[in-house]
């Protein structure tokens, strides 16, 4: 028999970034694929899943208005990359036989649904995977306060923050040899310290609400399973 779920419904942020695999930009097929099936193994588990995912591959607001662009601009631009990356996340969850939903919060009704809250959750009780695309909606956001403000939304027990490192460390371990991995540290000392787990903004949201968010690294195969089933892999963030 599978290991008992830790959770019963879980909020998944992946940053863009990931899907790009080995490439420099766009969308790594391969990856894709390989993340999805992760997914899947989780939801045959009987938990309920919602995934937020970035779109920094395609484009990232601050970087094209760094190159001269209107910032909010270049934000709508970074959100409709979300879309782009949301479709192929959808797609490759369905060859999977999963029954999905991208939920955008940018109308653009031919591929995804609008996002009303009460809808959302629903697909969730009906075990469809729900992926959020559109970030906020809004310029000057970014995907991980999306991800904070959609997993308060909708209840989550917990926003997983899928990343390239296993989890939040005391310094950038790709340059301090001495830096080491919390277990667990609290929303204040991230605040405080500036630790690098999400935006302040995404980080306060979470704290207000008393969201728990694990970091953890998605490069290695089967860890979204390792976190929902409860091993203490990565670093907790919590009171
Ligand atoms: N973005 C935005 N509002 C949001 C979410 C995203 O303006 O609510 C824009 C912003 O320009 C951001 C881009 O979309 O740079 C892509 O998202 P993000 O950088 O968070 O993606 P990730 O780094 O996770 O790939």
């Amino acid at each position: 028999t599978p290991p008992l779920p830790a959770y019963k419904r879980i909020l998944l942020k992946l940053s863009g970034e990931f899907l790009e695999g080995k490439r420099d930009f766009g969308i790594d097929p391969v990856t894709v694929q390989e993340v999805a099936e992760q997914v899947r193994d989780v939801h045959q588990l009987g938990i309920e899943l919602a995934l937020v995912v970035g779109g920094g591959n395609i484009v990232r607001g601050a970087e094209a208005s760094a190159a001269g662009m209107d910032r909010a601009s270049a934000d709508y631009m970074g959100m409709l990359a979300t879309v782009i990356n949301s479709l192929a996340l959808q797609n490759a969850l369905e060859q999977l036989g999963l029954a999905t939903r991208v939920v955008s919060a940018i109308e653009m009704r031919q591929v995804a649904e609008p996002f009303i809250p009460r809808r959302a959750v629903r697909h969730l009780e009906k075990g469809r995977v729900v992926i959020f695309a559109g970030g906020t909606g809004s310029p000057f956001f970014t995907t991980d306060s999306t991800a904070a403000l959609r997993a308060c939304e909708i209840k989550a027990d917990v926003l997983l923050k899928a990343t390239k490192v296993d989890g939040v460390y005391t310094a950038d371990p790709t340059k301090d040899a001495s830096a080491r991995r919390y277990t667990h540290v609290t929303y204040q000392q991230v605040l405080e310290q500036g630790l690098n787990v999400m935006d302040a903004s995404a980080i306060a949201l979470c704290k207000d609400n008393g969201l728990p968010i694990i970091v953890f690294d998605l490069l290695t195969k089967g860890n979204i399973y390792r976190v929902v089933t409860g091993e203490p892999i990565g670093t907790l963030v919590s009171i």
